[in-house]
């Protein structure tokens, strides 16, 4: 019998009709819960070829060669890349002031049209359409270096090409699409998408927007509004999901959603307000209304009802951009503590020599290193084959890539003490270094929200973590189905668990490259045990509470995040073997900061595995409820 989650043909077969298997009890579900699972299981991302490094590592399956050797491009890509990055960096420098667009509020559109000069806005844009044709990896390298700079410039141009309109229709759009809009966007016109409304957040099942056939069924009126549309007061294109007429299938109604291409000069499209946050205060967001919004049949993208797969597909690997961007962010942080710990002094040293902010220069950059090879190598992954899953660690990455820089900022605001709580503005009136990490911290805030808050990433890492769990066993727990289902499902998944089972205590080491030097190797041999006690947990922990597990999400999250940094530390150990070979730092050096971080990482991982065995998140939960039910209220009196 194969592993599941190993081969194709255990995946839920893409372009059909039919459900998702029936893998989850959704009996004690409320009606709400159940369409929200239904649309976003039918809409998960399938069909791969192999299981990635990650997903295997929760089977307690230990297959390194899948990220080891770290690739560079190759030459020829390099240097296009390098290329580019210099003439953008030397842009930026040049032409852009980051606290006065924080201060306005506004792009200056000779800025615009400057990097639309270079080609900025179509960076994974093949040349036949109009774009750079540059590889995900050099992608990732620009959105570090102008998320360092300039956090509103980087939002608009990720915004435009990881979830606006090139993405999409890089991964499902037609020939004629392609030719129709790819040239355009490529080219400088900006793009953005819309799928958040007042009742959409994080369910997509409550959507409001309606697309209605006509009754030729050539085109479709769009009624509806969207929120938070970033890029949309300037957007000459946009990416927009709509419920389009349910389908029956099974038996049973089933919601559709679908995505359409729509210009926003298209009589009923209307920005009727712009939004304004704490930070990024120059993004073009806002409210988007559709009054009988007339689009032809042509602008679907992929296909009817497959809009929240479009859409799910998109940010899968368009989230990628954020945690580059946040190793820029953490990078510039880095300068910065480095500069002022050295020269600040104070109880007569320089504040990098008391060990309290030495500790937190030391967090900065060990987990630099680990971001940044987490980026690498899913990039990689993506550059050597477009249709790799990359679902788990991009998820990962954009998790712990967000959570992570927002402790660096904060550590940096720390370190630079009052003046970290200073705007640019006057510090330079004072004569001060304009530091800006004030706009930094405001800045940075939003990224574990959008695109994919960390809570919803802990829970869409562990449904796939479970998927091949749910695949062997589902059937057995799902009191739905009919009983004769559920003993063949039994006696399928005794089958595969008597083999599995027994292979998660074998204390073996697990294959680490022999080439690699000896102190990673310590480290990926770690991660090799610990693969297999995670997967050990995760199925004690399926056994010991049953279906309940999905409820469980403090406990779920304990695991998602071993999971994690279990790639986090293998990344940054094939990374850091690459930069050996390469020579680009000493092997001391480099060994000496992966070991920091490995360090620090096994450390939380041993306090995540205690906390599974033992915790107080029952009691916590029964607490929140009585909060919640108000039995508190007297905690909230004597304030305004
Ligand atoms: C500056 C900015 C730009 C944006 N740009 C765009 C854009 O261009 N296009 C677009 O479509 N949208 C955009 N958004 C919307 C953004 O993606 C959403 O804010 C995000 O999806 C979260 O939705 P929500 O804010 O409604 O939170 P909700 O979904 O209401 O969630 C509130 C909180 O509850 C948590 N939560 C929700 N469900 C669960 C659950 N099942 N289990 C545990 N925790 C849960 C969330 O993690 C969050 O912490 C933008 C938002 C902002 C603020």
């Amino acid at each position: 019998m194969n592993e599941p989650g190993r081969t194709q043909t255990l995946h839920h077969k893409e372009n059909t009709d039919e459900p998702p298997p029936d893998v989850i009890d959704t009996s004690k579900m409320s009606a709400g819960q159940r369409k929200a699972l239904e649309i976003t299981e039918a809409a998960r991302e399938s069909g791969h070829r192999e299981s990635s490094f990650v997903a295997d590592l929760f089977m307690g399956r230990w297959n390194p060669r899948k990220i080891y050797p770290y690739r560079e491009p190759d030459q020829a890509e390099r240097e296009a890349g390098d290329a580019f990055l210099e003439k953008l960096s030397t842009f930026l420098k040049e032409n852009v002031d980051p606290d006065e667009i924080d201060r306005s509020g506004e792009i200056p559109p000779e800025v615009l049209a400057g990097l639309a000069g270079m080609g900025a806005f179509g960076i994974k844009v093949g040349r036949e359409y109009g774009g750079l044709g540059l590889s995900q990896r050099t992608y990732c390298r620009a959105s570090m270096l102008i998320g360092s700079y300039c956090s509103n410039l980087f939002a608009l141009l990720s915004v435009h090409q990881s979830v606006g309109v090139p993405q999409p229709l890089i991964l499902f759009g037609t020939e004629e699409q392609k030719r129709r809009f790819l040239p355009r966007v490529a080219g400088g016109e900006i793009s953005a998408f819309a799928l958040t409304e007042e009742k959409v957040g994080s369910d997509p099942g409550r959507m409001e927007t309606v697309a209605e056939p006509t009754e030729d069924g050539r085109h479709f009126i769009i009624n509806g509004q969207k929120l938070w549309c970033s890029n949309a007061l300037k957007a000459g294109v946009i990416v927009v999901t709509a419920k389009t007429p349910p389908k029956i299938i099974k038996g049973r109604k089933r919601d559709q959603i679908t995505a359409f291409l729509l210009d926003m000069d298209t009589p009923g499209v209307e920005n009727l307000q712009r939004c304004r946050f704490m930070g990024l205060r120059a993004l073009y967001n806002g409210v988007v209304g559709f009054t009988d919004v007339k689009v032809p049949r042509e602008n679907i993208i992929g296909e009817e009802g497959k809009g929240l797969k479009v859409a799910l597909t998109t940010l899968n690997s368009g989230r990628l951009s954020i945690p580059a961007a946040c190793a820029g962010v953490s990078k510039r942080c880095l300068k910065i503590a480095r500069e002022w710990s050295s020269e600040r002094v104070q109880w007569g040293a320089p504040i990098g020599q008391h060990a309290a902010i030495a500790d937190k220069i030391r967090h900065i950059a060990a987990n630099i290193f680990a971001m940044e090879s987490m980026v690498g190598v899913t990039a990689g992954m993506v550059d050597r084959d477009k249709k790799a899953d990359i679902r788990l660690e991009a998820a990962m990455t954009k998790l712990w890539g967000t959570e992570e820089t927002w402790k660096i900022v904060d550590s940096t605001m720390q370190i630079r003490g009052g003046r970290g709580y200073e705007t640019t503005q006057s510090l330079k009136e004072r004569g001060e270094s304009p530091y800006p990490v004030e706009r930094m911290m405001r800045d940075a805030r939003i990224n574990t929200v959008f695109e994919g808050s960390s809570e919803i990433m802990r829970l869409f890492i562990m449904r796939e973590a479970l998927d091949p769990h749910l695949k062997v066993a589902g059937a057995v727990l799902n009191s739905q189905l009919p009983w004769s289902v559920r003993l063949k499902a039994a006696a399928k998944s005794a089958l595969f668990y008597l083999r599995w089972y027994p292979k998660q205590w074998i204390l073996l080491a697990g294959d680490v490259p022999d080439s690699m030097a000896p102190e990673l190797r310590g480290h990926m041999k770690y991660a090799a045990r610990t693969s297999r006690r995670l997967a050990r947990t995760l199925f004690h922990q399926m056994v010991r509470v049953g279906p309940a597990l999905e409820k469980k999400q403090v406990l779920l999250g304990r695991i998602a995040d071993i999971g994690t940094d279990l790639f986090a530390i293998s990344a940054s150990c094939v990374r850091a073997q690459q930069m050996v070979v390469d020579e680009i730092a000493e092997e001391s050096s480099i060994c000496r900061l992966v070991d920091d971080f490995c360090a620090e990482a096994r450390l939380r991982i041993e306090e995540a595995f205690r906390g599974v065995r033992k915790n107080a998140d029952d009691r916590g939960y029964k607490l929140t409820q009585e909060v919640l039910k108000g039995s508190y209220l007297w905690l909230e009196k004597g304030i305004v």
